[in-house]
């Protein structure tokens, strides 16, 4: 692969909307995902596997719990700080974004949300040093979309829980230690489990042949009659609101990963477009590659400028989960088609691992699918302004 020379672009000053102690925290990400990351990220997603070594990395930027209080290990930082953290992991890959994220708003946020002080105390210090990885089982084998729909369940035993059920797409899950897994109980109500690796009954083979994030693992978690201690119940909230909250984290994470995605497949593509020559001049002089270039940069502007605003209205407390999937849906499908438009600037060379671009592609695929497909935030968009639901 290429020597990384990623410049990030700023076309509006957005930076001056930044305090001196985000900027410090998104140039010490930036700084290591090119040092780190970029060197070995395309060797590993060509292998499908994940790069482990960078786990003690990825924790030392904030990149596990970035908003969780110091006390529990986390980093304690705002909203905007976590923003663009994912921002620039996902600049190097969506991949490793997707660990860091699962790890942040799926297994941490609901550990620390909705789980009592002896549950934040056991698992959320180990999850931000990385020294435990976690994963999160929503989706099933024939509830994607409509999670509400799910089988997976639990019993009352006395003294356990008995849980049956399977899980699928599920990041993480081949090498995670612990499992934040959604179940019914008898009476059809949702609720958190903390499942561990090693618990009888509970397995996590890994999915393979995937085009699409393939440094990142996914896996199936398949419960038969696991024994589930009563204490690893998360006590404090219950039905599909759990799980939902849990997601508006992560999906206002990836809403910044995906500018990430976006600005390396735009300065990869601008800096192309000055090296390469064709019919004596150099490919951005011509101006079908200019209107390519210059829709780059004002989709990425616009994207910027929405997700900014999001993270203050976070911050406040005031963003509401349709605002975040407006975001997650305008700034991945941004992305995914910058990287469509960036692939073909580089001609042939677009499709090789000596760039970037192709594999943010693929990867693009996965992070418009997952955390609510394209289609199902369009809806929730819809519902919001019309008051209608148009799921059913
Ligand atoms: C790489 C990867 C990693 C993932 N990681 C995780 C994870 O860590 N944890 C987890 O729980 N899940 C995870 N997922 C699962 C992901 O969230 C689901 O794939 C996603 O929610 C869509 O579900 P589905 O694949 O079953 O598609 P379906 O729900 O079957 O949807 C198929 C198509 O139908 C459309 N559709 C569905 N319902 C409607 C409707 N009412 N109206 C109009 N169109 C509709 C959808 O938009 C989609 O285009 C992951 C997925 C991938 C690909």
């Amino acid at each position: 692969m290429k020597p990384d020379l990623f410049q990030a672009p700023d076309y509006y000053l957005l930076d001056d909307l930044l305090t001196e102690e985000h900027k410090l925290i998104r140039d010490a990400a930036r700084a290591w995902v090119k040092r780190e990351v970029s060197p070995i990220i395309e060797e590993y997603a060509q292998k499908a596997e994940f790069p482990k070594q960078i786990i003690s990395g990825l924790a030392e930027i904030g990149g596990f719990g970035p908003y969780i209080p110091t006390e529990y290990g986390g980093a304690g930082l705002d909203q905007i700080s976590y923003g663009l953290i994912m921002q620039e992991i996902e600049r190097g890959d969506s991949g490793v974004r997707s660990t860091s994220s699962v790890q942040s708003s799926l297994v941490m946020y609901p550990i620390w949300k909705y789980g009592n002080e002896e549950q934040r105390n056991k698992y959320l210090p180990k999850l931000a040093t990385g020294e435990m990885i976690g994963c999160f089982g929503l989706t099933e084998p024939d509830h994607g979309s409509n999670p509400s729909g799910m089988i997976t369940n639990f019993k009352d035993m006395g003294d356990h829980y008995l849980l049956n059920g399977a899980k699928m797409w599920i990041s993480n899950a081949p090498f995670a230690d612990i499992a934040v897994v959604w179940a019914k109980n008898e009476e059809g109500r949702i609720h958190g489990l903390i499942v561990e690796r090693g618990m009888e009954g509970f397995t996590t083979p890994e999915t393979h042949n995937k085009w699409s994030l393939r440094a990142s693992a996914t896996g199936e978690l398949i419960f038969d009659n696991v024994k589930v201690p009563k204490e690893n119940l998360l006590p404090n909230k219950s039905g599909l609101g759990a799980p939902l909250g849990c997601l508006d984290s992560a999906r206002y994470g990836i809403a910044w990963g995906a500018i990430g995605a976006a600005m390396d497949c735009y300065d990869t593509a601008l800096r192309y477009s000055k090296e390469r020559i064709q019919f004596d001049k150099p490919i951005g002089a011509t101006q079908l590659q200019q209107k390519k270039l210059a829709e780059m940069i004002t989709e990425i502007t616009k994207a910027q400028m929405l997700t900014w605003r999001l993270g203050v209205l976070r911050n406040e407390g005031r963003a509401t989960s349709a605002q975040i999937s407006m975001a997650k849906r305008n700034n991945v499908n941004m992305a995914l088609e910058i990287a469509r438009d960036a692939r073909q600037m580089l001609g042939g060379m677009g499709i090789t691992g000596e760039y970037s671009i192709m594999r943010h592609m693929m990867n693009l695929e996965s992070v418009v699918t997952y955390e609510g497909t394209h289609d199902i935030h369009l809806l929730i968009t819809g519902m919001d302004v019309t008051g209608f639901p148009a799921f059913k």
